[in-house]
């Protein structure tokens, strides 16, 4: 695993006096190795690992491999911000966000832009999100897609229509639409769908409109943030036994006292210590389940495309070579590999220009 320093035996004295000194160099260097910042690591792949789909530990503290990547274009989708290349997840995850994009559309919503996902090995980010760390969360925009298929450098820069008056806290009545309840609705009637976060603002939009069943109201959790896009959370899926589940949503449509709580002054006061450190920068990796390290150091697909997702068609991420151990993720060559370029025969080619990095807002 350490492979860093491999001395050759030396002859004079001097020189074992140096490898001496290496050796014990090296003896130092390793529990800092153990504390490796693990935003740093998993930030720096750029492709899924090529073994068997598998979330290891918690949303909020953990990794995943056998990552898939949802098409930059569908016929009912559109991936913005692509230069984050956080367009991965669990092979569930991507198949239900395909899924909610044409349900969405038979019921009348344009078309989704689509957010945030995970990063291809999941884990903690190098920017933004608590959560998102085992391809089992997607952010999904409230602006409806525009009827053309927009260029890279629009999906970098275009702003989000924000839903929510930032004094008030409740939804702008006039952007609102029975299109977005629409769109709520059908994301929570999934059953994989355990949770979606919501501006609180949101959610009490929902409590005062929603006639008939409210039923899935329960699934919708107010939350900081989350006032352009809303976060749907599917649960630990088969084949992940290392997958920590969250607690269930209580079993009412959550419109009462919580909610209240939302519209008191006590949530919104401000930060006391803004520039204290988040817990992404303070997750090492041996914070993480052990298997995290398996899955960085497991190998990669040729290619972005062959990891993507399309409708299930290109199986990929099962595809590349098999795991050493059945319990976990191989640990030979690291994840290597070529950017999209190498499109397959199946898909459209994607449309990969010069990234345009751009800040936007914090987001859970
Ligand atoms: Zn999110």
């Amino acid at each position: 695993m350490n492979s860093a320093i491999r001395p050759s035996p030396g002859r004079s004295s001097l020189l074992a006096t140096a490898l001496g000194m290496l050796a014990l160099t090296a003896l130092a260097v390793q529990p800092a190795a153990a504390e490796e910042r693990a935003k740093d690591l998993f930030g720096a792949e750029k492709l899924p690992t090529a073994t068997a789909p598998q979330s290891f530990g918690f949303y909020s503290k953990g990794c995943f491999a056998g990552g898939v990547a949802i098409p930059m274009d569908g016929p009912t989708w559109q991936v913005m911000r692509p230069s984050r290349n956080r367009r991965w997840g669990h092979p569930a995850m991507i198949a239900l966000i395909e899924k909610l994009s044409r349900d969405a559309v038979a019921d009348g919503w344009p078309g989704l832009l689509i957010g945030d996902i995970a990063q291809p090995r999941g884990g903690p980010m190098t920017t933004g999100h608590a959560s998102h760390q085992i391809g089992l969360d997607a952010d999904i925009w409230l602006t409806p897609m525009p009827d053309r298929t927009m260029t890279r450098a629009q999906r970098e820069n275009m702003s989000a229509t924000l839903m929510v008056d930032e004094k008030t806290h409740l939804v702008k009545d006039a952007l609102w639409t029975p299109q977005h309840t629409a769109l709520l609705k059908r994301a929570a009637s999934y059953p994989q769908v355990e949770r979606i976060l919501v501006n609180p603002g949101i959610k009490k939009k929902l409590c005062d409109t929603v006639k008939g069943d409210r039923s899935w109201l329960r699934k919708i959790r107010p939350f900081w943030g989350h006032d352009y896009h809303f976060h749907m959370r599917i649960g630990c899926q088969p084949g992940s036994p290392n997958c920590k589940a969250q607690e269930t949503t209580p079993d009412d449509d959550g419109c009462g006292k919580p909610l209240a709580w939302w519209f008191t002054e006590e949530p919104w006061r401000p930060n006391k210590n803004p520039d204290a450190p988040k817990a992404r920068d303070l997750m090492m990796m041996a914070n993480l389940p052990k298997e995290c390290r398996a899955v960085l150091d497991a190998p990669g697909p040729a290619s972005a495309e062959a990891a993507t997702y399309h409708s299930g068609a290109v199986p990929v991420a099962v595809a590349g070579p098999e795991p050493e151990t059945p319990s976990q993720p191989a640990t030979t060559a690291s994840g290597g590999g070529d950017l999209p370029g190498a499109a397959n025969a199946f898909a459209a080619t994607p449309r990969m220009g010069a990234p345009v990095p751009r800040p936007r807002p914090p987001v859970n």
